[in-house]
């Protein structure tokens, strides 16, 4: 079975393979909240709590068919994630680390609900609760699934090495370890801009 993919205006789409584990989270890190706000869509991307839900995938369990001219990548520093998303319309797509050695993406809950089934259905429940003292407001939530989680990565991580499966990432030219689009990194000012903007919001 598969899981639809498509940004807002419907220009880019694919498909995730479901069958296979996958991580379900919900996410409370300033820098998540950074990348909403960058994408001008924090009052709809982020829970009151200020927290984003991604489901971690395998890249290889991910297929980009059309409108792959949209996809752009941001780092909010140097050494940031790459945060991918669809410029056609602003959804997130999902998060990678700088290299297709390390193979997960957390693609975001935004480009995954356009229809049937449901995130819910396709992906289970919250399993991972992260970053919590990110989170709006007291008491904190409580974080939960820390180790479960790592031994997802660590597992995944031994089976792509062990099957080569590491070699299919949409996101990456695997023979170059480069990304398909040149991450735009964000400049010190631009990315405090972002943090400035969540304290104005706060206030
Ligand atoms: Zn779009
Ligand atoms: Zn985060």
């Amino acid at each position: 079975m598969t899981h639809p993919l498509r940004c807002n205006c419907g220009a880019l789409t694919g498909t995730v393979e479901r069958e296979r584990l996958t991580n379900h989270s919900i996410c409370y890190c300033k820098d998540c909240q950074a990348f909403a706000r960058f994408l001008g869509r924090d009052a709809e991307l982020l829970d009151a709590r200020g927290g984003c839900e991604n489901i971690q995938v395998l890249p290889k369990d991910v297929q980009l068919n059309e409108g792959t001219q949209h996809l752009a990548c941001i780092r909010l520093s140097e050494n940031g994630l790459l945060r991918w998303y669809a410029a056609c319309c602003n959804t997130p797509i999902g998060n990678t680390p700088a290299t297709s050695k390390l193979p997960f993406v957390g693609l975001s809950r935004a480009c995954l609900e356009s229809s049937a089934p449901t995130v819910a259905k396709s992906f289970g429940p919250v399993r991972f609760c992260a970053f919590t003292s990110g989170a709006r407001g007291e008491p904190k939530p409580k974080s939960f699934g820390v180790l479960g989680f790592a031994l997802w990565l660590v597992r995944n991580r031994l089976r792509a090495r062990f099957t080569g499966g590491f070699r299919n990432n949409p996101f990456f030219d695997t023979t170059s370890d480069r990304p398909v689009v040149d991450p735009k990194v964000l400049s010190p000012p631009e990315r405090d801009k972002l943090r400035e903007r969540e304290a104005i919001n706060a206030a």
